[in-house]
């Protein structure tokens, strides 16, 4: 009785601790606790798998371009330009997820954006795509090399009228946590600045995309939620 009364006492302590978020002000970083683990989220640094930019918040240098950049090249992928990279942590991932992504559906995953340089979003903003759908260059998720576009960048309802789109979506929301990714902008435009693009993943890391989850937090959400300004 006793024994079991101390397993139960630690089994809701883990509980309870995994929901516990402690701030850490002057370093500018979020530790979570996860089991009697504290996991450091560090937000700034460009080369942090968590490093967080809106519209708002950009790159500390404007010319950042990740050192491991790999090209997407996979059998259970298509990359639709031929040439795209992303983050070697990146690819190690959507290398295990495609694979999965494939034996469910037999497709094999299309990707159709990657690794983006700030001249290359600057050409996108300069050929005139919207504050709402496009990041001002130097502000994209996609200069990380930790964000991808899938399918089709074209709006909410494509995803939500195709049968096709809508159920890899869903798969996705259910299993790409497991793979570290979360998908950034799922609220709306008053929350992220961004419309609703379900075509836009990024890498978080597994322990973070799976709280996120639980937690229904976006990662805009996350970073206000627990970053001191
Ligand atoms: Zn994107």
């Amino acid at each position: 009785m006793i024994v079991w009364s101390i397993v139960l006492f630690f089994y809701s302590c883990n509980i309870w601790i995994d929901e516990k978020i402690v701030l850490v002000p002057e370093i500018k970083k979020v530790s979570i606790w996860s089991g009697s683990i504290i996991e450091k989220y560090d937000f700034e640094k460009d080369t942090s798998i968590t490093k967080y930019v809106d519209n708002k918040i950009s790159f500390n240098d404007k010319n950042y371009i990740p050192e491991t950049l790999l090209q997407l090249k996979w059998e259970y992928l298509i990359d639709t330009k031929n040439n795209q990279k992303v983050r070697k942590i990146t690819l190690e991932n959507i290398n295990k997820l495609s694979e999965n992504f494939y034996n469910t559906f037999w497709e094999k995953l299309k990707i159709i954006s990657a690794y983006r340089s700030y001249n290359y979003q600057k050409g996108i903003k300069d050929r005139g795509c919207s504050d709402a759908f496009c990041a001002k260059a130097w502000f994209s998720e996609h200069q990380s090399g930790l964000a991808i576009d899938l399918w089709e960048a074209t709006n909410e309802d494509r995803f939500k009228d195709d049968e096709e789109l809508k159920t890899y979506f869903d798969w996705m929301k259910d299993n790409w946590n497991k793979y570290g990714f979360t998908n950034t902008y799922q609220k709306w435009v008053e929350i992220d600045w961004y419309e609703v693009e379900p075509w836009h993943w990024r890498y978080v890391w597994i322990k973070l995309a799976t709280s996120l989850k639980k937690q229904k937090l976006t990662f805009v959400e996350f970073y206000y939620k627990n970053n001191f300004k």
